[in-house]
């Protein structure tokens, strides 16, 4: 579904991603674990094109992002993303933060949007906070929010930029219970976390990025029993 070939990235004479090729199948759920500034981040920026690749390719189901005439736009409605801050409207209720992209970028009539938004906010478990503006949610419900709201455009792909770092300790089991859930009914997902536990339970496939090169990409089980590199060895002792 994804594929990614010879992707380098430089932010002037700084390359912070070096040459990573890979691909990533329908259905698939892939944890990104390394150091911080190892370029997770960059790596899924450049998947919906947040960034713009310095060079190589990513296609998706077989539309090339590196294309200048691909339409950019229309590639990013299939490919939610969810951050660390969640980034919600604060202006607008929960309902009217999930029925926003809808209704405006995929011209849904609110009736249609709001049905899949109770939908949505049933599946993460905020049917009750429908109209409730995000300055009264926690951390944990405001992520669930801001993933039910990628969710309402439908994507094809989930991209997760450690969803649960800037959560308090007892909020993170929620959020990562809504992540785990939306893996086993198949979406395809990339997964930058902090959380082996995680990573090792939900993901099928472990990619170990350091120094902005793909070091790793195992089975959690092979990963976390006998990593293949030095490297990501010494990053599980000091995280494990
Ligand atoms: P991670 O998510 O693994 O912590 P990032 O992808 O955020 O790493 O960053 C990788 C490297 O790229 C870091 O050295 C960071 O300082 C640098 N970097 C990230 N974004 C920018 C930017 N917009 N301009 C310059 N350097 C950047
Ligand atoms: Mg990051």
């Amino acid at each position: 579904m994804i594929n990614v070939e010879h992707l380098t990235k430089s932010y002037g004479k700084h390359e912070v991603l070096k040459d990573i090729s890979t691909t990533v199948a329908k259905g698939e759920v892939v944890a990104v674990i390394g150091p911080s500034g190892s370029g997770k981040s960059t790596f899924l920026r450049c998947l919906n094109l947040l960034e713009t690749p310095t060079s190589g390719r990513i296609t998706i189901d077989g539309v090339d992002l590196t294309d200048r005439k691909t339409d950019i736009t229309r590639v990013r409605q299939h490919i939610g993303m969810v951050f660390q801050h969640f980034h919600l409207f604060p202006h607008m209720t929960v309902m009217d933060n999930l029925i926003f992209a809808p209704t405006r970028v995929k011209g849904v009539s609110r009736e249609e949007a709001v049905a899949k938004g109770m939908e949505l906010l049933d599946r993460v478990g905020l049917k009750d906070k429908a109209d409730f503006y995000p300055s009264r949610l926690s951390g944990g419900q405001k992520q669930r929010v801001a993933i039910a709201r990628s969710l309402a455009m439908d994507p094809d792909i989930m991209l997760f930029d450690e969803p649960t770092s800037a959560l308090d300790p007892e909020m993170v089991k929620e959020v990562l219970a809504v992540i785990r859930d939306l893996a086993s009914s198949g979406m395809t997902m990339l997964i930058v976390t902090h959380e082996m536990n995680f990573a090792r339970e939900a993901a099928n496939t472990i990619y170990f990025i350091d120094g902005g090169q793909l070091l790793e990409r195992s089975t959690p089980d092979s990963f976390f029993a006998k990593p293949k590199t030095e490297r990501a060895a010494r990053f599980l002792e000091q995280v494990l």
